[in-house]
């Protein structure tokens, strides 16, 4: 299976699909968002820098992010991996693309910023890494507030407020173009239309990994 990079404005389902790739294909799952929550709960300079960063929806420095998740390549020897939220800036692209022999596809979850801010809205999130959504039937938790695999309760995160998004959304707007376009050029990315079932998704998404595998 190919490896696989996931751009996609705030709540597009990229962590929904990841977790399925995972538990179906396998893959290992890269998560820039959960990398940094994980840091900013350490009760250190730098997490309570990154956390200060996260809260008002900005992007965390470049090298920050990028020597989180070298650190992370290094351990996904034997299986793909999937890289959910990186890069998210043409630096960060150009500095994965340093490494030796990582090769990707990447998809681009098209999605209007209404559908994001609604979906970031209705947000709910486990510690155990499972995602709900109040407005989507199909990602409703069975007993409201707990999560069906673990039966924890479920959180809101910080950031997903109205606010917050706004930056969120604009800050991935600005950068993303840029990424789009050296993607296309390196003739590496599909758009996958989200407005769509996650099984429907799910399935656009193997076709494009199934096309392109080794
Ligand atoms: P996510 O979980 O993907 O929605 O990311 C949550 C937050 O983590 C973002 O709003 C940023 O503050 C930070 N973040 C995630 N990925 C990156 C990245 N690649 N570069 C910089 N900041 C990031």
């Amino acid at each position: 299976m190919k490896n696989i990079i996931f751009i996609s404005p705030p709540a597009g389902g990229k962590g929904t699909q990841s977790t399925k790739l995972k538990e179906v294909y396998g893959y290992n799952h890269l998560s820039a968002g959960d990398m940094l929550r994980r840091c900013a709960l350490s009760n250190t300079d730098l997490g309570n820098k990154v956390k200060d960063i996260m809260s008002k929806g900005e992007l965390v420095s470049d090298d920050i992010i990028t020597n989180l998740i070298k650190e992370e390549l290094k351990k996904c020897k034997d299986k793909p991996f999937i890289l959910d939220g990186y890069p998210r800036t043409l630096k960060q692209a150009e500095a994965l693309d340093s490494i030796d022999n990582i090769d990707y596809v990447v998809i681009y979850f098209n999605i209007s910023m209404e559908d994001s801010l609604k979906r970031a809205l209705g947000r709910l999130t486990c510690s155990c890494g499972k995602s709900y959504n109040l407005y989507i039937d199909e990602l409703k938790p069975k007993v409201e507030g707990i999560c069906d695999n673990c039966k924890k309760l479920l959180e809101k995160r910080s950031d997903d407020n109205e606010e917050s998004f706004k930056v969120r959304f604009n800050t991935f707007i600005e950068n993303t173009k840029p990424l789009i376009e050296y993607y296309e050029n390196k003739n590496k990315l599909y758009k996958i239309d989200v407005n769509k079932d996650v099984d429907s998704i799910f399935n656009d998404i193997v076709s494009i990994i199934d096309n392109r595998g080794n």
